[in-house]
């Protein structure tokens, strides 16, 4: 519903959009993915680029909740609560535990380097009482080394943080390095982490890019829901 930098499917309401196109363009996603029942419960936290991570549990209550919740990570163990976090170049990370719990995490190079992937894996260890060794993790698409130039000192804090593949060479910046890392150092194998292919920047069509797009643009989801039966 949304026009302009924000067409077509913008799914947040911090980006001076028509929030009425917004809440439409919500409905349509749960709608797609057959959550429309549920979208009165749909968790949306106010990202902030930190490493706060929230939790909702099955006697979530939506009016405990609001937009004004400020968190970058969502573990969630109870059902039929949809958890969406919005992105435009940082990396949307998932977190499924075999008991079904899960945690939406949004990664830019903010909270990676704060630790927010490892502090969300911690959370839902404890919530779900399984050991991360069983998790799977997936890392959605996101500014790929390939474009992320930064300054060279962010470049050396994530290799003092998580180890030399987070440089790319030439300044640029592995984010999906860091966040396989981060996860691997708290429990996570190797072998049970999926990442997407594209990068946003390069994908303009597909995603939004706040750095192909100059920082206008619209903001896509990564969303979760564990469905009761
Ligand atoms: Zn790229």
């Amino acid at each position: 519903m949304s026009e302009g930098p924000y067409s077509s499917l913008n799914l947040a309401t911090h980006v001076k959009d028509d929030e009425r196109s917004v809440v439409q363009n919500r409905r349509l996603f749960l709608d797609a993915l057959s959550l429309g029942d549920f979208s009165s419960r749909l968790v949306v936290p106010h990202q902030a680029h930190g490493d706060t991570v929230m939790q909702v549990s099955g006697d979530f209550d939506r009016n405990d909740v609001s937009i004004e919740h400020e968190a970058d990570a969502v573990v969630c163990d109870g059902f039929d609560i949809p958890v969406m976090l919005c992105f435009a170049d940082c990396a949307p990370v998932m977190v499924v535990a075999p008991s079904g719990a899960f945690a939406v995490i949004h990664a830019g190079w903010r909270g990676a380097l704060a630790g927010i992937v490892g502090k969300a894996v911690d959370e839902l260890a404890r919530v779900s009482s399984c050991d991360p060794s069983g998790f799977n993790v997936y890392i959605g698409p996101h500014i790929g080394p390939c474009c992320y130039e930064v300054p060279q000192k962010r470049i050396d804090a994530f290799v003092d943080a998580y180890g030399p593949s987070c440089d790319a060479g030439d300044r640029h910046l592995s984010l999906s390095a860091a966040i396989r890392a981060d996860v691997q150092s708290h429990g996570v194998v190797a072998s049970r982490i999926a990442q997407a292919d594209s990068c946003t920047a390069e994908s303009v069509g597909e995603f939004f890019s706040f750095r192909a797009e100059n920082g206008l643009c619209g903001r896509h989801g990564a969303l979760a829901c564990r469905i009761k039966g």
